[in-house]
């Protein structure tokens, strides 16, 4: 009997299937994971498999706890080889991941989301983040090594629904865990099918499956179930300010990565033309949907009409007054972005107010004063109010207030080292950046690992495997010291 390729990989699908339990989805159209299956399902009919995608969320827990088990016993150099597995299949699949992200959310850009997807693929961190540490001395010799929490439940946002999954799942297998995630209902496709390309990797690797579950439809209820599940040991939360509260209340150990309202400070000392180029690509990166992004601009009086031409020159637009109240009906609603306007690109935003924008442009500028709604509410849209003040004392000190406590992310673009100093002492946030992007902060034109989970509110900052894991200590007294 001759079988083709496609009844090869039916067949390697649906036994894959039945030995991980992985739930089988009828109709749901996600690109790619369609199967042929005409010799066994009735005429017209297609099903498709996610590995690792459930009915419910304690199904999903109870497929990672077995994952996990089984995992155990899996080598680090094998961890090792999934994960350049996993880099290899995401990189592959980096423009379904991209386009079915901003199709499903209806957020941000896809050229950005290709960016996006890369650095979370590449930069982050695996088993390199978990070097063990040695003491020896007189007394012998001990050993701290990292060792996984077992199940870790993981939250995840619509705002970067592929990053984070890619970048959470890489850091917790890489620290010997399995993991459940409920993912933002808004991003629920694009995440089971990320999810299945992660354990796709896992599998091709001979690692255990269901390394990383779903469920077909998570809601805030399934993650509250999973919020309070016993097998769930560690909680990694990435969203707005609801969902960190409602985790930190959980009783578990969470680590929460909460909002931010990033200003970017510049002085009269700052290479004007490089703020403005800056905070023009950062800002208007996937429709500054990205928590990190620089959301409003402060600058001191004898830089303002500079900085403005700069900002002008590398693709902003700048709204009047009479505009600007127009633009603040559309697009805050009781005090809330209104979630229509939410990562539009600036020429959909400002159409509906009358303007017409040309198709180079990224985001539109504002003056405004300090107490605008632009200036305090967490936009998540191209569009940043443009502050002026009288010095950099008073930048910093407003710089400081509108970043409302989140101690989250700042940038500063000044050649006054004082100035600097004086900034990143008093903003205190998890990321402060010197004369360059917020982005260069995320690893692009920066040094250092990548991450989509910024723990504010737990401390960890830039989350990588490395949190996802405890230290073990082993003390072998008097012996084995060498010198
Ligand atoms: P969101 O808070 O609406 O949703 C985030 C996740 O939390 C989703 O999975 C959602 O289903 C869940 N959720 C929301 N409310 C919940 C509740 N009461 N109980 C249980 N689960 C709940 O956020 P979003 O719109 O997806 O993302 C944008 C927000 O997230 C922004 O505020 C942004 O700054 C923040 N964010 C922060 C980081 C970071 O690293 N610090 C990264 C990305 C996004």
């Amino acid at each position: 009997m001759e079988v083709n390729d496609n009844q090869i990989n039916t067949i390697v699908d649906r036994v894959v299937g039945q030995l991980t339990g992985a739930n089988v989805i009828e109709e749901q159209k996600i690109p790619q994971q369609k199967i042929n299956t005409s010799h066994d399902t009735p005429k017209n009919s297609t099903i498709i498999q996610n590995r690792g995608c459930f009915h419910s969320i304690e199904e999903a827990i109870e497929a990672a706890e077995r994952a996990f088990i089984e995992y155990k016993s899996t080598s680090i150099a094998q961890r090792k080889k999934i994960i350049s597995a996993i880099r290899e299949i995401c990189l592959d699949h980096i423009k379904e991941l991209s386009r079915m992200g901003l199709e499903e959310t209806g957020l941000g850009r896809y050229e950005d989301k290709l960016k996006k997807n890369e650095l979370a693929i590449l930069k982050t961190p695996g088993i390199e983040d978990l070097e063990p540490k040695a003491f020896s001395g007189d007394d012998g010799l001990t050993i701290d090594e990292r060792a996984p929490f077992g199940v870790i439940g993981s939250i995840t946002p619509t705002t970067n629904p592929s990053e984070t999954i890619i970048c959470n799942g890489i850091g917790i297998i890489a620290g010997g865990n399995s993991v459940v995630f409920n993912p933002h209902p808004s991003a629920k496709k694009t995440s089971v099918y990320t999810i299945d390309l992660l354990n796709r990797a896992v599998l091709s690797e001979g690692g255990p499956p269901n390394l990383f579950t779903t469920l077909a439809n998570p809601t805030i209820q399934s993650a509250q179930i999973m919020m309070k599940h016993p097998k769930v040991n560690l909680l990694v939360v990435t969203g707005g300010p609801a969902v960190v509260n409602v985790a930190m209340q959980s009783g578990k150990r969470v680590i929460a990565a909460g909002p931010g309202n990033p200003p970017v400070v510049v002085d009269e000392t700052a290479d004007l033309d490089k703020a403005g180029k800056d905070i023009v690509t950062s800002a208007g990166t996937d429709n500054n949907i990205i928590c990190v992004l620089e959301k409003e601009i402060i600058v001191t009086e004898k830089a303002a009409d500079g900085l403005k031409k700069a900002l002008i020159k590398y693709g902003a637009i700048e709204i009047g007054q009479y505009q600007a109240r127009r633009l603040e009906k559309l697009i805050i609603e009781d005090g809330h972005p209104n979630k229509k306007w939410v990562g539009k690109d600036i020429q959909i935003i400002l159409k509906e107010i009358g303007i017409d924008v040309p198709a180079d442009k990224r985001i539109a500028i504002i003056e405004t004063g300090p107490d605008h709604p632009f200036a305090r509410i967490e936009l998540l849209m191209p569009v940043l109010p443009f502050i002026r003040v009288k010095d950099i004392d008073e930048a910093i000190d407003l710089a400081y207030e509108l970043e409302n406590g989140c101690f989250h992310t700042a940038v500063i673009h000044s050649k006054n080292i004082e100035n600097m100093h004086k900034m990143a002492v008093k903003i205190n946030t998890s990321i402060f950046v010197k004369n360059g992007m917020a982005l260069a902060g995320l690893g692009i034109g920066g040094e250092g690992a990548a991450s989509f989970t910024i723990a504010s509110p737990t401390g960890e900052g830039i989350t990588t495997a490395r949190h996802f894991t405890r230290t073990r200590r082993c003390t072998l007294s008097g012996f084995l010291n060498i010198v």
